[in-house]
Formats: C-alpha cells, structure tokens, sequence
C-alpha cells in the first residue's frame, strides 16, 4: 500500500491520518501524544513561533503574540499580522501549523523506518472559494507536501462513515467545529456519494459560544464592557481560554465555574448549562437557518429529499445543545455522533481519499461533489449596465467546464479583456456588487482576427474546486491559469518553502 496521508486543516485544531496495514484509516498522534493538535501559534520573546498544544498554552500568556482561527481570515486577501516585525499571513500561518503536524508525524514514522510524509490530500470547509483554496494549496506546498488533491470537510466526513449503514441513504453532515460552521446534504447510492448540497458560515463556531459566555460573566459581574472592549491581550488571553473550559465542563455537567481577571481583578462565577443554552440560542438558530438553505439548495437537484441521518462532525457538536435541538427540528432523523470521535472523522475520509487517488480500492467512491460557489464573466446586461453572467453554477458539479460566447469588436484583435468574478447566486444574471472579482486580465490568443468573430470563453473547475479560464478561438484553445490576489507566485511559494524547512516549530 502506498504511502498517502489525510490531513484535516481545521479552525482549531488539526489532524493527520494515514490508512494503515488493515486497510482502515488511522490518525497518527503528534509528539505530545494527542489525535489533535491545536491550529494555535505562539511567538515568543526571539520571534520564534511554537505550534500547537504549547502554543495554546502560552496564548494564555499574550493573545497579542498568539495567531489563532487563522483559517477564519483565509478569505481576506489583505490579512496580515505584526507580531514583533514578524509579518504573519494566513498562508504562512498555516503553512506552520502544517508543518508541525507533518514533523510530528515524521518523527514517529522514522522510527518506524518509513519514508518522510510527502503527498497528502488536504481537506478544506465545502464554502471555500477559489482563491481560499489556492492558498490553502499553497500553504501546503510551503509546508513541503504535494498536494495529490483538495477535498470538501463534509464529504471527507461521509467518507470516513465509509458504508455503515448509510448507503441508498440521504443524509446531512451538521460539522461545527471551532470558528466555522458547515452542512452538506449527501447522498450515498450503491456505496457512491454524491454531494446535493453544501452551504456554512466561516465566522460562526465554538468561540463564538465561549464569547457569549465571557460577555454574560462581564454583565453579570456589573461590569460595563463587552469582551470587544477589553484592550489588554493578556487578559483576554485567559478569559478566551477559561471560558472554552468552562464551555466543555457544561456538556458534561449541568453547572460550571468560571473565572476571570479584569483589570487586574479577579472575578469568579457559576453558570448552569441552562442559562449557558438560553444565552447562545441564537447561535444554534444560525446553524438551523443555513441547514435550511441548504435543504432547499438540495431541492435543486432533487425532487425527493428525504433525509434519514444526521452526522455530527466537528468539537462543538459535543454540546448537548446541539443534539436537543437537532432531534427538536428535525424529529424523523436518526442522530448520529456515538463512537465517531467527530475531531478526527475528517482526517480519517482524507487519508481514504488520498489512497483512492493513489489507485487503491476503497469501499465508498466519490461521485459528484460541489464548490458552494458560483463563477461569471463580467458584461453588458440590459440597459447597459455591468452585470455578472454565470457560467458555472453552485449547483453545478464540482468538476464542471461552463462556456459564454461573444464576437470581437474590431478588426486584428489578438486579446479579449475578460474579468472573472465569483457568487453564491444561482441566477443566471448576477448584479456586479453581489460578486466578488477573482481576476481581470487580457486574455492574449496569438493571431489577428477580424471584427465580428466568434470567441468562446470556458471556465473550467477542477476536483478541487479551483478555476481555470480557456480561451477558443477558430478551432485554437488557450489555458489561462488564475492567480488570485493574494495568492502568491511559484518563485514566493520556493522562497518560503525554503525558508520553513529547518525551522523547527
Ligand atoms: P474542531 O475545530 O472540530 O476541533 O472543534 C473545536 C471546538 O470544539 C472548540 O471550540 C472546542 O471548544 C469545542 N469543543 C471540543 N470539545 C467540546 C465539548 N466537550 N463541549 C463543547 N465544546 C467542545
């Protein structure tokens, strides 16, 4: 069997499995003997950054010197942090923490006398868009890995169920980890699985449950602030860290204590997991208004959607509050998170995809899939105005090639000028504000042609969601490759590669 590995990305934490000797999936613990390791950097006084569990420990210490939920910012293009004359960016950041999870691994494997970990499929939330890919594609190849493919969190979820019990079934993936929310609607039709929808919110996950607490003890306390206005990073630090503890202790009891200190006092309360539930019942409410977008996104695809099961992925599932209200909204469903150790189901269907790549036969096959995204091509709507035309879909499969025609205005043109935008529309006709712009750029195909001839312009979307512009013109194709922004250059990507390598994290 080939060597290949999973690795699950995640928000807070992150995860590694390789399919071992029996066939079967298996994480593989980093040196502090954890499944997990926390997606947490700390840098310390020589601008040295530490990964994982000692970095979280230490973020009590300074949240100022401490990078953590850097997945949450992989959209924004001009996020970058200062830490010392340190520039962080969320590619680097997570490069890092990939590269202590593939350290870790390695150090194990070596005494076991296996090869260094050098192809892995990485796994990413159902939402990302183009450029949220490229660059956690990037971050990977930074962290020294090829990246044999990309793979939607949900459906590595439902590959790691693998067949139990759920095929010629229609189900839901609810995956609430850390920072971000995620739901898919799959189907699984003679062991094949087939996405029908996927939608999730990459702000909303388990810290914003541990906010809602530290709000409520600051009120509590007759305190005047929320925890957006407490300034000292120190402070904060601790409050982020106790109140994610007392969090978990109220899943499993009905009462927690939590403390913390502001300015320089220390204040203790008890919270009961009622008053916990009450306070973020809005939270709850914004999964189950995204699980329904997505029920109805599903109905584009099918006529009969009858979901039986409901998987729970990701930490925050552990919370009884999401059990109860699950079985509340959705009473025909069968619940299921029992034995399936949702912070690891992720990198397990991973590492069962990597070696399906690799041509081994696994018990599930990967049929369609989807990106949450829609792309278009900019132009004259009626009156004139600039709108966003689609050419592929959200619906539409994740591999998918969408086409537009249009004809040269004047006479020897060797270049059209194309801007590619992206959506969540799946209207045919987008208005530009809704869209966001990936690339602009003049498309050159060579030779001259006169006015008034047919050019057709394909985007194609390859199994990891990211897109490609191609270009025909009489009979002759050209590839484009996109380069979002923000995203960066082969020569940057081997400049950072290089620089990570024997750095010890
Ligand atoms: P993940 O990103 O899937 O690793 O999920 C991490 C999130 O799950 C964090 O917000 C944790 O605080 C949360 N979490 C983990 N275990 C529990 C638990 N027993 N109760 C409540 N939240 C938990």
């Amino acid at each position: 069997m080939k060597e290949v590995y999973g690795i699950d990305l995640g928000t807070t934490n992150s995860c590694i499995a390789v399919i071992g000797e029996d066939g079967l999936p298996q994480v593989i613990k980093n040196l502090e003997d954890a499944a997990t390791t926390p997606s947490v950097i700390f840098y310390d006084e020589t601008g040295e950054p530490v990964v994982g569990g000692e970095a979280k420990s230490m973020m009590g210490s300074d949240i100022k010197r401490t990078v953590a939920f850097i997945k949450r910012e992989m959209s924004n293009k001009n996020y970058e942090l200062d830490i010392d004359g340190t520039t962080v960016t969320p590619i680097t950041a997570s490069a890092l923490i990939l590269k202590k999870v593939v350290d870790d691994a390695n150090e194990q494997r070596s005494y076991e006398g296996l090869p260094p970990i050098h192809k892995a499929v990485i796994t990413v939330p159902a939402y990302f868009g183009n450029d949220e890919r490229e660059r956690t594609k990037q971050a990977a190849q930074i962290a020294g890995l090829e990246v044999l493919g990309l793979l939607n969190e949900p459906t590595a979820a439902a590959l790691s169920y693998g067949t139990k019990g759920l095929n010629n079934k229609t189900f839901m993936i609810y995956d609430l980890g850390g920072g971000t929310f995620d739901v898919s609607i799959m189907r699984m039709e003679n062991n094949e699985l087939e996405t029908l929808a996927s939608d999730g919110n990459h702000h909303l996950g388990g810290v914003d449950w541990d906010i809602a607490l530290i709000d409520y003890a600051l009120q509590k306390e007759g305190l005047d602030v929320t925890y957006d206005d407490i300034k000292d990073s120190k402070e904060v630090g601790k409050m982020l860290v106790n109140a994610e503890n007392c969090k978990k202790n109220l899943s499993k009891a009905d009462k927690a204590a939590f403390k913390f200190m502001y300015q320089r006092k220390m204040h203790f309360i008890d919270i009961s997991r009622s008053v916990f539930e009450e306070l973020t019942e809005d939270l709850v409410d914004r999964t189950i208004n995204i699980v329904e977008k997505a029920k109805k996104l599903a109905l584009e695809r099918t006529d009969n959607l009858n979901i039986s099961d409901i998987i729970l992925v990701g930490g925050s599932s552990y919370m009884p509050m999401i059990k109860k209200r699950l079985m509340e909204e959705y009473p025909n469903c069968n619940l299921r998170l029992d034995n399936l150790e949702p912070d690891r189901a992720v990198a397990k269907g991973a590492a069962i995809h990597a070696s399906s790549l690799e041509g081994e036969k696994t018990k599930v096959t990967l049929g369609d899939d989807l990106a949450t995204r829609s792309y278009g091509i900019r132009c004259y709507g009626s009156e004139d105005r600039l709108i966003v035309q689609n050419v592929i879909k959200r619906t539409d499969s994740l591999v998918y090639e969408g086409s537009t025609g249009f004809t040269t205005r004047e006479d020897g043109s060797t270049s059209v000028n194309l801007a590619l935008y992206e959506n969540i529309s799946t209207d045919e006709e987008v208005e530009l504000e809704k869209c966001t712009l990936i690339e602009e750029s003049e498309l050159e195909w060579g030779f001259p042609v006169p006015a008034k001839t047919e050019i057709t312009a394909f985007v194609v979307r390859d199994s990891n969601g990211i897109v490609n512009i191609k270009v025909e013109c009489q009979g002759k194709t050209k590839t484009f490759t996109i380069k979002g922004e923000g995203t960066l250059s082969e020569q940057e990507i081997e400049r950072e590669r290089r620089r990570l390598a024997n750095k010890h994290v």
